[in-house]
């Protein structure tokens, strides 16, 4: 039979309409970055992003080309997630924090044409742009009396090049396949590879990451987006905000608690961010003993979420706790640990070694385990495999790379290492490269550090492998402790074995003021295998 339904396009474009139809005067709360903060709404980015992207076109800018972004969380933000795929272009989010050796890298691998950049960043393009081979013109995320003085050739100034223009411009029209914005993964393993989402694919995962069991946004929801839009889409919540007419509050780039803290006053019922944030945030919280009056919900993920933090918010804070994995790759909602029927009904402790997990897929994702052999493995809550994931918003290849990133049947390998229990909740075990393996066993390096952060006086852990003359590989622990405090090393071995077994206790405990970090906030094992191998580290069992 003929399709008899509308052609209806799944482009970006679509959500920002909705919002500025249907939500015009939801508020949007930013902290600038010249520094006070300001109020806009969905009406306002809609009308200043169809000015950007008539702006853009003048320029020059055609269909398909790359435009880099290096910008923290704000409104104006919000106005280029929109104004530049609005313009046909492509939004290439670049992150400040990433060596200036691999910002080249990727704005040359992606061929960005403009940068368009924040104040305070100015600086690291003067240093970059020499060696930037594609990059034509720059533009600076300020009004006109903020511009920096610089010697960068062809900078233009934001504010006075959308103000330039009017509003009367009619979105680039095309294919919902067509590619809408690029992020790089972090590299962690030889150069950063860029992941191209599509228009398609960023409206359905908005639509999916929305839904009840998920994120469970809405229209009376204020979400304050602490993980930057740079990091892995941003989780997205600059396209699933709009997309349901939720009010906003952007944190701009000031990380510390305090700030953090501020702006979550400002009426935010629902927040997301990694578990360091919550860590620093909860401990100002209760030095100070402060109170948050709106939050009601925090979604945490990038890393494994300690229990000590499920527990602290919502005991201490009656704020819930969604529990979330994802990657780049995957736009980049994979679970969101959410209760379903078959677990609503359990005790409190045993319903929070459920939020332990990271929750269940939305429609959209599909996950599976399987041996190293690529055989399909039992889903026991016990058995431990490699995770593959499948659906709408994954990765089918990486951009210029030819060989294509999933298998034959379209299954990506997350490089995961996982569990899956009978009611589909999932735990993530490890990277693969990261699990330590112990006389053919498999010792979790997230179960190690879970339960030594436990621990009242230790800030962070990481537990990494170290090879063993017996045992193939034995776990050590790097701890970094409370400022001023002393632990021994057997007061945190005698409290790990409450939470696991007595084989995997590690050998070694090793305390540093502090443990490297990637470019997103992640514990750099790479890191610290770098700072052993300087300093001639041995298992104990090796030294003479
Ligand atoms: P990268 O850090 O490599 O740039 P991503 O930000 O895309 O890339 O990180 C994806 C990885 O982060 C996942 O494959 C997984 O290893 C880890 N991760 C994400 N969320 C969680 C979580 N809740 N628990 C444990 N690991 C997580």
């Amino acid at each position: 039979m003929d399709n008899l339904m509308q052609p209806f396009s799944l482009r970006v474009s679509e959500i920002l309409d909705h919002a500025a139809r249907y939500h015009p005067r939801r508020k949007i709360i930013s902290r600038n970055v010249e520094g006070p903060i300001v109020e806009t709404d969905w009406n306002a980015v809609y009308l200043k992003a169809k000015k950007l992207s008539k702006a853009l076109q003048k320029l020059g800018i055609k269909k398909g080309d790359r435009i880099g972004v290096m910008a923290w969380n704000t409104a104006r933000h919000l106005e280029l997630w929109y104004g530049i795929p609005g313009s046909g272009a492509v939004n290439h989010t670049l992150n400040p924090r990433l060596f200036a050796k691999q910002l080249t890298y990727i704005i040359n691998h992606a061929e960005d044409k403009i940068l368009m950049i924040d104040l305070d960043l100015v600086k690291i393009l003067e240093e970059i742009l020499p060696t930037c081979k594609t990059v034509e013109q720059i533009i600076v995320l300020t009004d006109n009396i903020n511009m920096p003085k610089s010697n960068l050739p062809n900078l233009l100034c934001y504010e006075e090049l959308v103000e330039n223009e009017d509003s009367d411009f009619s979105w680039v029209k095309g294919h919902e396949t067509e590619a809408c914005g690029i992020c790089y993964t972090s590299g962690t393993t030889g150069n950063p590879k860029g992941v191209v989402y599509t228009h398609r694919s960023n409206v359905l995962h908005a639509l999916a990451s929305a839904t009840p069991d998920m994120i469970n946004l809405s229209s009376t929801d204020r979400i304050m987006p602490v993980v930057p839009l740079f990091h892995a889409n941003g989780w997205s919540i600059g396209y699933t905000a709009p997309l349901v007419g939720a009010s906003m509050v952007m944190p701009g780039r000031e990380m510390t608690p305090e700030a953090l803290f501020e702006m979550l006053e400002k009426g935010v019922t629902v927040t997301a961010a990694v578990p360091t944030i919550w860590l620093l945030l909860l401990n100002y919280l209760k030095t100070n003993n402060l109170k948050l009056s709106s939050l009601k919900r925090v979604i945490i993920g990038g890393s494994s979420c300690p229990r000590a933090v499920i527990e602290t918010f919502q005991k201490d804070f009656g704020v819930q706790v969604f529990h979330a994995w994802g990657m780049t790759e995957m736009s980049p909602l994979g679970t969101i640990c959410s209760f379903k029927p078959e677990v609503l009904n359990l005790s409190e402790e045993e319903r929070i070694s459920i939020q332990e997990t990271t929750g269940h897929p939305p429609f959209t994702v599909e996950l599976k385990l399987t041996d190293d052999d690529g055989t399909k493995l039992k889903t026991d809550g016990q058995t431990q495999g490699k995770l593959w994931a499948r659906g709408a918003a994954v990765v089918q290849q990486y951009l210029k790379i030819d060989e294509e990133a999933v298998d034959h049947d379209g299954w990506f390998d997350t490089g995961d290492v996982a569990t899956i229990d009978e009611n589909g909740y999932m735990s993530i075990t490890d990277r693969s490269k990261d699990i330590i393996k112990s006389g053919g066993e498999w010792i979790s390096s997230i179960e190690l550090e879970n339960a030594a952060v436990g621990h009242p006086k230790i800030v962070e852990a990481a537990a990494i492998g170290v090879s063993h003359p017996k045992w193939d590989e034995r776990p050590i622990l790097v701890v970094v402790c409370e400022k001023g405090e002393m632990v021994q090393p057997k007061e945190i071995t005698d409290f790990m074995s409450d939470y696991i077994a007595k084989w995997q206790i590690p050998d070694d405990i090793i305390f540093v003021d502090e443990i490297p970090h990637t470019a997103t906030g992640k514990i750099s094992k790479m890191g610290i295998r770098q700072i052993l191998k300087k300093q001639d580290y041995q298992h104990p069992d090796k030294r003479q």
